[in-house]
């Protein structure tokens, strides 16, 4: 796209309504929206010790201002305007970016983090690597997956827990490949990377390149039927993408594809409701909850299979 102006929106909102309103921008942006909340300290990424709370994020996005943009801008309000009906918030700002300054802007959202051992880097930046760090290079594209959402943070710390050298590791819903690559990095001795758009099949296949893990990631378009028909048996399974759809895996029964004692990691929802329909679901495929992982109000939920 050359040349094109920009129109970045941005929210700042209690972290209850965070979700409601990235929900409501992504709906008419191409390139998803972005949680500021500040840098992320180290040494407060620590998975070891309880994240602090966080009260309020900015929800940032860009709407390019191509032909019907205006029709998109009102959609936005009034989708923003019913939910300040039911979570008070202030209303949107908006600034208009040329190309350059919208690149520049777009990609400082996009900065190096660490998450736990995981340093995720975007290829336009270079992040000096201590001992023991991990690096993931990343180009997210137009998949989703950089690591500022709290749920994929969430998965990195989970996995960095739980993930045993030389497990074999299934990754539903594999977006940019972040938690397929981060296993390898942590040792995993093979991961099958699933998903069911193909632009993310294309964004995955080239960051696993990128990461030089190709031997060990095999990214494939498709979801739990495929890896049901295939028949093979997984030490652990991620999956990060939303209540139905996990208790759709569920019902499915994908308890069957991993081995006894195997884990899943799952997470995609919010605190309260939400996660206690994962809850009941895992229990009712016969996988136990025995791990929780919680920022602001986004939760991972850890499961085994007896
Ligand atoms: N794993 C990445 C991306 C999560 S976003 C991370 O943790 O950041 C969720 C991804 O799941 C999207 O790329 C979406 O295309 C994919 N997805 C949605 N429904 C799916 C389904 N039923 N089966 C497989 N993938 C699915």
């Amino acid at each position: 796209m050359n040349g094109i102006r920009w129109l970045e929106i941005a929210v700042t909102a209690p972290a209850e309504a965070a979700e409601a309103i990235a929900e409501v921008l992504s709906r008419y942006v191409p390139h998803g929206v972005a949680f500021d909340y500040g840098p992320v300290p180290a040494d407060e990424a620590d998975w070891e010790r309880p994240p602090l709370p966080r009260d309020t994020f900015t929800v940032l996005a860009y709407l390019p201002m191509t032909p019907g943009w205006e029709d998109a801008r009102q959609r936005i309000e009034e989708g923003l305007w019913h939910l300040r009906q039911i979570l008070p918030f202030p209303p949107p700002r908006f600034r208009v970016l040329e190309e350059e300054e919208w690149s520049e802007a777009w990609k400082a959202h996009y900065d190096v983090l660490r998450v736990g051992p995981f340093v995720i880097q975007p290829t336009w930046r270079r992040a000096e690597l201590r001992p023991g760090e991990l690096l993931i290079e990343l180009d997210p594209g137009m998949a989703f997956g950089t690591g500022t959402h709290p749920t994929t943070r969430l998965c990195l710390q989970a996995l960095a827990e739980w993930l045993r050298p030389g497990e074999r590791v299934l990754d539903l819903g594999t977006g940019s490949g972040i938690l397929a690559i981060a296993a390898v990095r942590r040792g995993a001795g093979w991961v099958w990377a699933l998903d069911i758009d193909a632009v993310a099949v294309r964004v995955a296949e080239e960051n696993v390149r990128r990461n030089g893990v190709s031997d060990r990631v095999e990214v494939t378009q498709g979801s739990l039927s495929e890896a049901l028909a295939r028949g093979e048996r997984f030490d652990g399974i991620l999956a990060n993408i939303l209540a139905p759809v996990i208790r759709q895996f569920c019902e499915q029964g994908w308890g069957a594809l991993l081995r006894p004692g195997g884990w899943v990691i799952v997470s995609g929802f919010l605190c309260g409701e939400q996660e206690e329909s994962v809850r009941e679901a895992l229990a009712n495929a016969g996988l136990t909850v025995c791990g929780r992982w919680v920022e602001a109000d986004w939760v991972a939920l850890g499961a085994r299979r007896e």
